[in-house]
């Protein structure tokens, strides 16, 4: 009897190993690896994911028996199976959550699932199953087993299809359509024999002769032949009526196609290597360090291209905030329909159809965020990450893993090239160029050899503190108002990474905290509100000090909308759009901006990071950064990476086009090295520079790291065990491993619960790897008494 190895979803038992369940005879050619099914677990039904069908049985006492498959089509492939496993153990995370992230969003629980016949005749043959309704909600455990046989069958053929939806209705999924029930010959006889003042029947029957695909009804609509008319030919006999699946088209404007540019040759000898390496099926990792607007964007148009032409698929992943209708524009004006995007802006739905039509192989170049690594893609002959350094490719919840690995492990099961690009790499990428791991392709010239932008830093303790406006320095206040008089665009960038606007009490100095977290209060000057950016706790602004009672409270800090006020002030006549998280929470607002701006319907742009990267706007040529160094006081040794980053990314926004671009940074540390690098734009030296600091400092590139971090909402018991978790750590591991903690976190108290963390650096520890899994088996009892451990494999930061 066959034996299904199943890995179920339970939180507080998770285990790597599958559980062994029968599979009645009714299900055995249904259940497939790869699908989910409903199994009995002690006392309750749970869902788990079918890893591995077997023979023999190994297991002794009796099993129990699959109840249901929840999908009728494995969700997960062969290779994405093997991927799972290879993340759970590099990552330190139960194998469960590794499928679960694995599949799209939509599939996961909350979402049902919906049947929709495409056909009408399968309405009639099955009319147990569907009762005449050409949509029904699949619940596993309502149909009988001839039943689900019949309809994965049915599946297979086409006639009947599968969709997800949060809400109880999938049915907008749906449009009706209408088919010839006649040959032509008979339509032709028809037509010939109507009364001449029969002008739409006549128009319809020509419409029906034309083939045998279906006509959407709405397709009628334009040759002018009515819903009634169509009824009439029903009923005539002429036509049948059908429900056809309708695809969520989540592209919302129409694009013109373009054309492969002439490369330069800094271009051509990239393309070149790369396409070499698609044609060959090697396995290699490029790094194309280009700066900002060498045309690094081209380069990758042209090696899909390639990777297409030899009958092959392509992965382009993008950092959240880079993926705009730009770059979407850009990649489906040059491949049209055969382009599948995945953004977590989309709908549940959306996300769905298009990871359906990248399985059935329609689509054959995937554009995407993090989770894009994921689609169900074969056949990949090239996967590139733009901007790889982006810490948004980090993924910093459970499974905690960084896309670059899992790229670059899906580039060896395809024996496919991976493509890093970047104007500033992270270091361990570019220290791996540089030992020969990766082989680095270099695009030194802006596109015309533009000139980069000259970049001019103001030394902001030397500007008049105090003065109203003293937020905006005289240089930067000449620039915009020169720029304004030439009709020319203007980019303000606000950094505002850990950075916020809070009130503070000029008679006490006193400043409203969260009580729930150990966080001042940020104001929300539109909502007249106070509010915790980590809890979510608000309050309104209070008229009075709470501690002293009085009523001098000021704002401090600077937020966009502040920015935005003041901009307005100084500059009345001055167009001036905002773009910050509170801007663009709408759907289709931060598109709606972009376009705004783009079609320069307003003279400044101001925002927070957001705007810093990837965005191509021609007119625009000045750039001008409020407060450089916020990121630089982060108490991390990623922040002048960070900060360098940054200053390069937004200065690339300016002087894309012919005209020059001119950059105004603001800042308290004028000599800092990250922002005197920045201002000439100098990666290498930047890279030079950095790297002995983190050799002085023990840090990535030269160690690995490894964090822990432990939580609870009593600080005594979250205490005592983060000393536990160290002596096991210091038995363990050899003396040349670094141990630091446990430190309570930058931030100790969130949400009610204290956090402590451990961080491990380390060159070469071979038991670090049992230990932590131990110590992740270990977790799970600890978290029935409150306490949770999380662990992050290179963590993007020690805070
Ligand atoms: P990057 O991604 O390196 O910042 P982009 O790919 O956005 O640079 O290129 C900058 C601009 O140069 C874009 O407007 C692009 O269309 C243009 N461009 C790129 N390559 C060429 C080329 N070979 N010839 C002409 N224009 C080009
Ligand atoms: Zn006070
Ligand atoms: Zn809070």
């Amino acid at each position: 009897m066959p034996i299904a190895q199943v890995i179920v979803d339970v939180p507080t038992s998770q285990t790597n190993t599958p559980y062994s369940y029968g599979i009645s005879d009714q299900l055995l050619d249904i259940i497939q690896v790869g699908m989910r099914v409903l199994v009995p677990f002690g006392r309750r039904q749970v869902v788990g994911f079918v890893v591995k069908l077997t023979d023999n049985q190994t297991f002794s006492g009796k099993l129990k028996n699959i109840i249901a498959p929840v999908d009728l089509q494995p969700v997960l492939n062969k290779e994405l199976l093997q991927l799972a496993r290879w993340m759970a153990a590099d990552t330190y995370s139960f194998l469960i959550s590794c499928l679960q992230t694995i599949i799209p969003g939509g599939m996961r629980t909350k979402a049902k699932k919906f049947l929709t016949v495409t056909d009408e005749a399968v309405l009639g043959d099955n009319a147990d199953i569907f009762q005449g309704h050409a949509q029904i909600e699949y619940v596993a455990k309502e149909l009988d087993k001839s039943q689900l046989k019949r309809i994965s069958s049915l599946i297979q053929q086409g006639l009947v299809s599968e969709h997800y939806s949060l809400s109880n209705h999938a049915h907008q999924l749906t449009q009706t359509a209408i088919k010839a029930a006649k040959s032509e010959v008979e339509l032709t006889k028809i037509q010939d024999e109507l009364p001449n003042n029969a002008k739409a029947q006549w128009r319809l029957l020509e419409l029906l002769k034309q083939g045998t695909e279906p006509i959407l009804q709405t397709e009628a609509a334009n040759h002018k032949i009515t819903g009634s008319t169509i009824k009439l030919a029903e009923q005539k006999g002429w036509l049948t009526k059908i429900q056809v699946a309708k695809n969520r088209n989540p592209f919302t404007s129409a694009v013109t196609k373009s054309q492969p540019l002439t490369l330069n040759p800094e271009q051509a000898n990239a393309v070149q290597t790369i396409n070499a390496s698609i044609d060959r099926g090697a396995n290699q990792t490029f790094l194309l360090e280009g700066v900002t607007g060498s045309g690094k964007t081209e380069v990758y148009l042209q090696i899909i291209a390639n990777a297409l032409q030899q009958g092959k698929t392509a992965m382009l992943l993008v950092p959240e905030i880079t993926l705009t209708p730009q770059i979407v524009g850009r990649i489906r004006s040059r491949f049209g329909e055969q382009v599948a995007m995945m953004h977590s802006s989309m709908s549940v739905g959306e996300r769905f159809d298009e990871w359906r039509r990248i399985e059935s192989g329609a689509a054959k170049v995937v554009v995407g965020v993090r989770s894009a690594v994921f689609v169900p893609l074969d056949n990949i002959g090239v996967i590139i990450m733009d901007e790889e350094h982006d810490s948004s490719y980090k993924q910093e919840e459970n499974p905690r893993y960084q896309t670059r690995d899992v790229a670059k492990w899906r580039g060896a099961y395809h024996k496919c090239p991976v493509v890093l690009g970047s104007a500033t790499p992270s270091l361990e990428t570019r220290a791996r160029a540089g030992k020969g791991v990766y082989q680095r392709l270099v695009l030194a010239h802006r596109i015309n050899d533009q000139a980069l932008p000259e970049v001019e830093i103001v030394d902001m303790k030397q500007e008049i503190a105090g003065g109203p406006d003293s937020d905006l320095s005289a240089s930067l206040l000449t620039a915009i108002e020169m720029k304004l008089k030439r009709h020319e665009q203007i980019i303000l960038m606000l950094n505002r990474r850990g950075y916020s606007s809070f009130v503070l009490c000029r008679n006490c100095g006193f400043v409203p905290k969260c009580p729930n977290c150990d966080i001042s209060l940020t104001y929300h000057k539109d909502l007249g509100q106070l509010k915790c950016h980590y809890c979510g706790f608000t309050r309104p602004m209070p008229r009075k000090c709470d501690q002293c009672g009085s009523t001098k409270l000021r704002q401090l800090g600077m937020g966009s909308q502040k920015l935005e006020e003041t901009v307005n002030r100084l500059f009345p006549t001055a167009r001036v759009l905002r773009m910050d998280v509170d801007t663009t929470r709408k759907k289709g607002a931060h598109e709606r901006i972009i376009k705004q701006f783009s079609e320069q319907q307003a003279d400044i742009l101001v925002g927070t990071q957001m705007i810093a990267k990837g965005l191509d706007f021609p007119n625009v040529t000045l750039v001008g950064v409020l407060n450089a160094d916020t990121g630089l006081e982060f108490p991390d040794f990623r922040s002048s990476e960070r900060t360098f980053e940054l200053l390069t990314q937004v200065a690339g926004r300016a002087g894309r086009a012919d005209k020059a671009g001119q950059v105004i940074i603001q800042t308290f540390n004028p000599d800092h090295y990250a922002i005197l690098l920045a201002q000439t734009q100098n990666y290498e030296e930047f890279y030079r520079t950095e790297m002995k600091v983190r050799h002085a400092g023990k840090y990535p590139p030269y160690y690995f790291t490894v964090k822990i971090t432990l939580s609870a909402e009593n600080e005594k018991q979250v205490v005592a065990q983060s000393f536990a978790v160290l002596n096991q750590l210091q038995q363990r591991l050899s003396p040349n491993a670094v141990i630091l903690g446990p430190t309570p976190k930058v931030i100790k108290r969130i949400n009610r619960r204290y956090y402590y963390q451990i961080i491990i650096k380390y060159r070469q520890e071979p038991t670090l790897s049992t230990t932590l899994t131990e110590l992740l088996n270990q977790a799970q009892q600890k978290s029935k008494s409150g306490i949770q451990i999380g662990i992050d494999n290179e963590p993007m930061d020690f805070m």
